[in-house]
């Protein structure tokens, strides 16, 4: 391609709207443009490196046994309202005005929908059926760029089974191929145990990088490798310690105290003496949530354990059902509730919480004797340097972005949609499914967020838009010009593909920018001064190490390079 027709509008100043590096650069590059919040435009440059990734991940998938489709965008709202996904998709999903029609934001009803109409023996499963394909989201802060789009190519798959070990081999069909597909792409990833969220199912693993500017926060042992987001994760932090006599409750005055630190102040006690008291209503059932001290209460544990539709309790509900308000609430004396306590707490006497009565606690609370207690849970929010629930060695809490996502969804899809095989004994089952997602786009930018310095991108040989960039410097030069049309066409005979950059409007300053801009990992450089020797100058964008070959050796040392 010749730079001179090539469109590939670059910018030399960073756009002010973009935040961060994939993002700046991609639109510096002359890869992408937006065309409103969330929503860009592909152009030429952009869209070669999309079909380069998307090329990776066809690979792996065809190669795991994939058989791939291509499902519509245009999805019935029927079709939702039956898994009751419409509800739960809310806002976050597009809907038509003019049709009962929605803008796919995923693809297992459709999925399900295939499968119920065609497969009816246990003999045509397992299956494993994917696309890469536009999906659309109704995101409601659209930023980083392609990293969260409104509308973005998602691969996604989803395996059938007959069996749970079927889905359990599937699903480490995915695992595996995933690590290939994000290796290949030359992506530093990590991988983490995760929430299963609005898809539903059990077992889920998010694949992960780190980045200052993730949304998802995660926590990590440099140790042993443990890896969790910080939704579901864990950590072998102290537990309450029963101490050897339990003591008579008392009510103890703490007027105007309302927070942990103010009562941990007033009554100089250590923290882990004091249950925090959290109400939510889980349908109409009051629930009390204990946790030790100052440890926050993590919502994502919290709907595991009572489902999802649980809320926080508002103010007049509290002070109704309680006669106290949000800092003086405790588990004693409480009718109708549901208590539930942060395993942390558990053995626990001793111990201070509110007492149902403005400005005032009680003391020496021994949750065994007191308190009926409905259950003990992981509810906490673990923090920075708490003890690896593995090896023990401090974690790292990381703000990460998600690059792939492998769900086990069980048989939740088919149940629904009433999704049945009959099996070897001519019995009805529901076929069960896995889901297994990577954003195109984001894989993209992540890979530049990873691999960029202060020139521009630096890409690979796996995602590169082209092998080499052909630099002519002098284009008034007719030795010069002679060699570089030459070089280029041998190269293209070679199957090389080849950004020659022989524009005549432009300085060789210029030319040299542009070329560590767009970050194609090989440069070759026709210049006056080797040229007059017989020779070229070969440039690594990413070492910036230089070697002067031979004309003759050229196609040979680019094939050896691209080989290597
Ligand atoms: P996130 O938590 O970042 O919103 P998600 O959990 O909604 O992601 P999935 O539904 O699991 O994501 O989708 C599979 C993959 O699609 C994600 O791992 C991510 O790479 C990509 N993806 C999801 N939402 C977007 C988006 N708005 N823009 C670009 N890619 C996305
Ligand atoms: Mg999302």
């Amino acid at each position: 391609m010749r730079l001179s027709k090539y469109f590939i509008p670059t910018l030399k100043e960073i756009p002010s709207d973009a935040l961060i590096p994939s993002h700046q650069l991609m639109l510096r590059a002359g890869m992408i443009r937006s065309l409103g919040a969330g929503v860009y435009s592909f152009l030429p440059l952009g869209y070669r490196i999309i079909k380069k990734v998307m090329d990776v991940i066809r690979d792996e998938m065809d190669a795991i046994g994939g058989q791939e489709f291509h499902l519509p965008a245009l999805n019935p709202l029927e079709l939702w309202e039956e898994t009751g996904r419409a509800k739960d998709f809310g806002d976050t999903m597009f809907h038509l005005k003019n049709r009962p029609l929605v803008l796919a934001p995923t693809h297992e009803e459709v999925i399900c929908q295939i499968a119920k109409n065609h497969i009816k023996s246990y003999r045509a499963l397992p299956q494993i059926w994917y696309q890469i394909q536009m999906k659309f989201r109704n995101e409601p802060r659209p930023r980083s760029g392609v990293i969260r789009g409104r509308q973005f190519f998602m691969k996604d798959s989803y395996t059938l089974d007959a069996t749970w070990e079927g889905l359990d081999k599937g699903y480490e069909l995915h695992a595996e191929a995933y690590k290939k597909i994000f290796t290949r792409a030359g992506l530093k990833y990590f991988i983490v145990g995760a929430s299963s969220g609005a898809m539903g199912g059990s077992a889920s693993q998010e694949f992960m990088i780190e980045s200052e500017s993730g949304e998802d926060t995660c926590a990590v042992c440099d140790h042993c490798g443990y890896a969790a987001n910080l939704e579901v994760a864990t950590s072998n932090i102290p537990k309450a310690q029963r101490e050897k006599e339990s003591k008579e409750i008392q009510e103890i005055h703490t007027p105007n105290v309302g927070t942990i630190d103010e009562l941990k102040e007033f009554l100089k006690v250590d923290e882990r003496f004091l249950a925090k008291s959290l109400v939510y209503m889980q349908d109409k059932t009051p629930v009390l949530i204990l946790m030790m001290g100052n440890d926050q209460l993590n919502e994502t544990k919290l709907r595991a354990v009572l489902g999802a539709d649980v809320r926080p309790c508002r103010q007049d509900e509290l002070l109704m059902l309680t006669g106290a308000d949000a800092g003086s609430i405790g588990p004693i004396g409480l009718q109708g509730f549901k208590i539930i306590v942060d395993k942390r707490l558990k053995g626990g006497n001793n111990l201070i919480s509110g007492a149902n009565k403005n400005d005032y606690h009680l003391g020496d609370i021994d949750l065994q004797r007191d308190v009926k207690v409905d259950g003990y849970y992981d509810l906490r929010i673990i923090n920075a340097h708490e003890p690896c629930s593995k090896c023990n060695s401090p974690l790292r809490i990381v703000n990460a972005i998600e690059l792939g996502h492998i769900f086990k969804l069980g048989t939740k899809y088919a149940d629904a949609m009433h999704a049945y095989y009959l099996d070897e004994d001519g019995k009805e089952k529901p076929i069960i499914m896995g889901s297994y997602g990577i954003g195109v786009e984001r894989m993209m930018a992540c890979f530049i967020e990873q691999n960029h310095d202060k020139h521009g991108i630096i890409w690979n040989k796996a995602l590169t838009p082209f092998h080499v960039h052909l630099v002519m410097v002098n284009s008034n030069n007719e030795k010069v010009v002679s060699v570089a049309e030459n070089l280029y066409t041998k190269l293209q005979q070679s199957l090389i593909d080849v950004l020659f950059d022989d524009r005549d409007d432009v300085s060789p300053g210029f030319k040299f920018k542009d070329a560590d801009l767009l970050g194609i990992p090989l440069q070759i450089i026709v210049g006056e001064k080797n040229v007059i020797h017989g020779n070229v100058e070969m440039k690594d964008r990413r070492t910036s190490k230089r070697e002067i070959v031979e004309l003759g050796k050229v196609v040979s040392f680019v094939e050896k390079y691209l080989e290597s």
